[in-house]
């Protein structure tokens, strides 16, 4: 009961919370008071962050990561849990597929991360409810009010949406070991009104004859884990028959999620967002993120492997201040990279720039992979070969476009991978 007000009331809070702000110096204002009394709270309780905390100025602290999370694990978060303790209880859930158990009141998440270094995260009860809260607000825009059947499609464990389990929301989980067909059916008696899954999953579905029926008209269409491009929203978007939304959500938070208008904006009554540039131009960044709520494990000034692009108009007409997300471009090895023509200055080939290279080149449909194994060499996995010339074109006017010196191109008929790995159609090997 305590449970469920807690989460109502968190989504209630996010509800308002979108539009609150009438522009972004109110919100950036308000922001600054929350973390500065947060990071205050943070001084006397986290160790690591005492040690960072140059006169209590939050914005000079050193950029935080993954690596120093896990290096300074027990002075870093504020219940002294030490890094074996937790270590124990996450691969005893893995072990066992049962993720119900707890560390002293905490959940024990376990992230992979890019190079496989892993994360380990912690969370108390009010954080999840907290989480779950926004969670609900952000996807279901307002319509708690009927009920939901939501049809989860998740690689990972699924205990923590299970808990978000009521009366007015059911939950129903997929595994993604199957063929899509064979989920045809179930989800055809279901009529989930919420359907989440990873874009590729998406795909397969929308392909299926009589997709359109699978879902409760009009349904909410969720991207979640991996990278959606415009040609797969295209596609899933047509046979659905709705939007497609984005959930950009990860073991360290819920960072950002999709408004009705179909702008991805941060969750920034929850977060800061400050941008660290991967280019002069500005066009890509890696977001460092100031949590202002999390106090298991706080996350000030903490840097996401993520790839982000700018969008090209910085604003939304949905009403919302919160800043607006290009895309989530891919990780960061996802980055390729070229010499430059004049000088060979190694230059960053973002994967949203060589995705749509192959996408103009290739007809519709058509599956592909890039990986880069060697400084100027491209492997190109392609489901029709026969777009090969016309893709090597459009790797060429790119090159010529960035004014970077064009790979040697490779092309080798595609496969498809299991869908329950990682779906990385872009990624460097170097
Ligand atoms: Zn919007």
């Amino acid at each position: 009961m305590i449970k469920s007000l807690s989460i109502l009331w968190h989504y209630a809070q996010a509800q308002r919370n979108f539009r609150r702000w009438p522009d972004r110096a109110t919100l950036e204002r308000w922001q600054e008071q929350q973390v500065q009394r947060h990071f205050a709270w943070v001084r006397q309780r986290s160790f690591y962050y005492a040690g960072l905390a140059e006169g209590g100025d939050w914005r000079r602290i050193p950029v935080q990561n993954k690596a120093g999370l896990m290096g300074h694990f027990q002075q870093w978060n504020t219940a002294s849990i030490s890094l074996e303790e937790a270590s124990q209880t996450a691969e005893h859930a893995e072990r066992t597929r049962d993720f119900s158990a707890t560390l002293r009141g905490l959940t024990v998440g376990l992230s992979s991360g890019t190079s496989g270094s892993r994360g380990i995260f912690l969370a108390s009860a009010a954080e999840r409810h907290r989480w779950a809260g926004v969670l609900l607000a952000r996807c279901l825009q307002g319509t708690l009010a009927q009920p939901h059947r939501a049809a989860l499609f998740l690689r990972a464990d699924s205990t923590l949406y299970q808990s978000l389990g009521s009366r007015r929301i059911s939950f129903s989980f997929f595994d993604l070991l199957l063929p899509m067909a064979a989920y045809a059916e179930r989800l055809r008696a279901l009529q989930p009104t919420l359907l989440a899954a990873p874009p590729a999953v998406l795909v397969a579905l929308a392909r299926l004859p009589g997709a359109a029926d699978m879902v409760a008209p009009p349904a909410l269409v969720l991207s979640v884990a991996d990278v959606l491009d415009a040609a797969e929203r295209e596609e899933i978007e047509a046979a659905f028959g709705t939007r497609v939304g984005q959930l950009y959500q990860a073991t360290e938070g819920f960072l950002a999620a999709t408004c009705p208008q179909g702008a991805l904006h941060w969750n920034e009554d929850n977060i800061v967002v400050q941008k660290a540039w991967l280019d002069e131009g500005r066009t890509h960044y890696y977001p460092v993120i100031t949590d202002f709520r999390r106090t298991t494990q706080p996350m000030i000034r903490y840097q996401m492997d993520d790839v982000i692009a700018e969008p090209e108009h910085p604003s939304c007409p949905c009403g919302s201040v919160f800043g607006v997300l290009g895309a989530i471009a891919g990780r960061k090895d996802d980055v390729l990279q070229l010499a430059a023509l004049e000088g060979g200055k190694s230059t960053a080939i973002f994967p949203d720039f060589v995705r749509r290279a192959i996408v103009l080149g290739a007809p519709a449909g058509v599956e592909y992979r890039v990986r880069q194994s060697a400084p100027s060499h491209w492997d190109i996995f392609l489901s029709d070969l026969s777009a090969a010339p016309a893709v090597s074109a459009e790797v060429g006017l790119l090159c010529r476009e960035l004014r970077v010196q064009e790979p040697a191109l490779h092309f080798s008929p595609w496969s498809p991978e299991p869908l329950i790995h990682k779906q990385r159609r872009v990624q460097c090997l170097i």
